[in-house]
This record gives C-alpha cells, sequence and structure tokens, in this order.
C-alpha cells in the first residue's frame, strides 16, 4: 500500500507520466488528495487513471478520523485510524485569530520523558503524508477544502519528536508551504522537539523559518536529566548553542516551554537560574501547567508557586506568559487519549 499524500507534485507527474497519463494530471489529483478525497469523490478524474493507481496499490488517503471529543473550552481531541490499524491523535484550539491543529509525527514515541504520556510506547515514524493527512482530514471535516482552508496555524506538538523523524517532516513543512499546495505561511508553523542540537542546526540551514520550541522543563542538567532522558545525552549548553544558530538564520524569537512540575521544577532558585540561562537568548517562555498523566505519578503545580515562578522570572528580563490550558477534561496532553483508547482495547 503506497499512500499518494507522500508524493509532492514533481513526483506525482513522474507517477502519472509512468502509469501512461498526461502530466497535467498530477496537478488535478494532487488538488483531490489536499480536498481530502478519497477515490469513490474524485470523478474529475479519468476512470483509467483511477484504475491504474488502484491496480498499483496507491490509496488517496492514509487515515481516517475514528472519533471526536469535544471539550468544555471547544477544544476539540481527533483520533485517527492509520492504513495499518494504528491510531495517532490531533487537537484542534479555536482562537480569535483563527483554528491552530496540533499534529503528530510518530506514532508513540521514543523520548520517554518521565511527564508525558507519548512516551509510553514507541511503534513507528509517520510518513510525510501521514502528517498532511491530519490537517487535510480535519480541514475537510470543518467544511474546508484546498482553495477554502479551515485550519490557520500548525504546530508540530502532537505525539512524538518531530527532529528524530527529520526527513519526513522536513518533506511535511515542504509541502504544506507549497503555493502550488495548502500555501501555509512559514509564520504559521510551530515545531516543539525536546531537543537534538545536530538537527536544530540542520534545520536552520534548510531555511524554513518556522517558529521553534524547545521543552526545556529544567534549569540545568541534573533535574533535567531526571526527567528528561535525551538531557543525558546533549547539555543545556549545546542547546543554547544551537538555538542561538537556529535565530541567527531565521530571525525567529525561540519559545521556550517548561512543564511545572510540583516538588521537580518549580523553586524560585531554579526560576532565577532559569532566567541567568536565558539572559542572552531572544527568546519567550511558555510556563505549561502539567496535565496529571495518571501512569506517571507527577503532579501540577499549584497556582501560587506557578505565579511566583513567572514573576520571578519577569523581574529578571525574561519574556514569559503561563499558557493557559486548553481540553484538559478531553486527556489533551499529548498521547493521553490514545492511551486511554489502546486500554479499552485490551
Ligand atoms: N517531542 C516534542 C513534541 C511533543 S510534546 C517535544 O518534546 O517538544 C509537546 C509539548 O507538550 C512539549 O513541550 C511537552 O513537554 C509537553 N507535554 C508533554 N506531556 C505533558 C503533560 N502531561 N502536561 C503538559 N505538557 C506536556
Amino acid at each position: 500500500m503506497k499512500t499518494l499524500l507522500d508524493f509532492n507534485l514533481q513526483e506525482l507527474e513522474s507517477l502519472v507520466v509512468s502509469l501512461g497519463e498526461q502530466k497535467f494530471r498530477a496537478k488535478q489529483l494532487q488538488q483531490v488528495l489536499l480536498d481530502g478525497k478519497f477515490e469513490y469523490e474524485s470523478n474529475n478524474l479519468p476512470k483509467s487513471l483511477l484504475e491504474k493507481l488502484a491496480n498499483n496499490g496507491y490509496i488517496f488517503q492514509p487515515l481516517r478520523i475514528l472519533k471526536k471529543v469535544v471539550s468544555k473550552d471547544k477544544t476539540v481531541k481527533y483520533l485517527y485510524k492509520l492504513e495499518d490499524g494504528n491510531i495517532i491523535e490531533g487537537v484542534l484550539m479555536t482562537y480569535k485569530y483563527g483554528k491552530t491543529l496540533c499534529v503528530s509525527t510518530q506514532v508513540g514515541c521514543k523520548m520517554n520523558c518521565a511527564f508525558c504520556a507519548s512516551g509510553l510506547s514507541y511503534v513507528r515514524d509517520l510518513s510525510c503524508g501521514e502528517i498532511l493527512g491530519q490537517v487535510v482530514a480535519v480541514n475537510k471535516m470543518l467544511g474546508g477544502t484546498l482553495k477554502d482552508r479551515k485550519i490557520t496555524n500548525i504546530v508540530l506538538m502532537g505525539s512524538g519528536e518531530p527532529l528524530d523523524n527529520f526527513d519526513a517532516v522536513v518533506k511535511f513543512l515542504q509541502e504544506i508551504t507549497s503555493p502550488q499546495g495548502m500555501n501555509f505561511s512559514v509564520r504559521n508553523i510551530s515545531l516543539s522537539t525536546c531537543g537534538i542540537p545536530q538537527k536544530i542546526v540542520k534545520l536552520a540551514d534548510l531555511g524554513l523559518s518556522i517558529t521553534l520550541c524547545l521543552s526545556l522543563h529544567a534549569s540545568n542538567d541534573v533535574v533535567r536529566g531526571q526527567i528528561m532522558p535525551i538531557a543525558r545525552r546533549y547539555t543545556i549548553k549545546e542547546l543554547l548553542k544551537a538555538l542561538q544558530y537556529y535565530y541567527d538564520a531565521t530571525n525567529r524569537r525561540i519559545i521556550i516551554e517548561y512543564v511545572l512540575i510540583d516538588c521537580v521544577n518549580t523553586h524560585v532558585e531554579q526560576a532565577r537560574e532559569l532566567a541567568m540561562l536565558l539572559q542572552n537568548l531572544p527568546c519567550h517562555v511558555n510556563l505549561i501547567r502539567l496535565n496529571p498523566v495518571p501512569e506517571r505519578g507527577l503532579k501540577p503545580a499549584n497556582e501560587i508557586v506557578s505565579k511566583t515562578f513567572l514573576s520571578m522570572l519577569v523581574r529578571n528580563g525574561i519574556s514569559a506568559t503561563i499558557r493557559r490550558t486548553t481540553g484538559d477534561d478531553v486527556t489533551g496532553a499529548c498521547g493521553q487519549l490514545r492511551i486511554s483508547e489502546m486500554k479499552k482495547g485490551e
């Protein structure tokens, strides 16, 4: 089974020509794919092309929406079923300025961060088409098409570590920003990473100026190493160097993500240490209240502790805010809904 959403326009052109069809059909085919249509909905394509594609094992859409859960604050969580039966998830958030879709990049995750549900199991990487398929499917669900897009922003913050699936993620970014395709602006795309310095440098060199978010979550290597296994491989110093490189190449302010976990990383001394660390980096700190994952046994910091931490950062000259949490009641933290769905199947 080969998914056509994995192909860019040039690759689709070679494919249709190799199947004995005219080259211009590739553009038509791409529009049908990006509209989220399935084979049976593609009535403007010649029957001969549809038959040849089917006979050669090509499919139009790599996933289907299995379930939709709406939270009180209107955040929507989607569960998607992939062709091989694996399940992934996404979150759609509605803001004043538009709709942001959070996409997954892997089935599960290898990083195994202590507070996160995704790392409880890694299955496989997603292909470019499977990442793109999430955007296409939700856009269609919202009544959108390629020409009349309903999703305005994309964040690569769902399950998985995007920089651990580098090639597929880069191809996805190139496709999603292509003027012939969905035509998203790089300004409306953010990628969140646990921090792999050489991949951050590689991303900067590609010249795709998306917003880079770093999941830092600690003010020193010792504490970071306790909650994020990746921190035992790369130091914060190495990371900051890569982030500065990214900023110099793209001129995009870095977003630092910091999940406040009770009694782990919330001490005022740690806020001061964090402020010192970030003093020279053009960045904004997003403080996030921990969304407790029962399997992990960690507790969120209370409001007073969170506000004290914030004011300590601000007082030390760091731009910072506490991120409003959305969708807690629909197991909003990454990986949580997938886990609860898998448990039902046990
Ligand atoms: N692997 C990437 C992207 C996925 S996680 C990364 O590490 O950044 C997206 C963000 O959600 C990260 O900042 C992550 O640390 C955070 N996160 C994970 N589990 C969480 C939880 N239980 N509560 C709050 N935030 C969580």
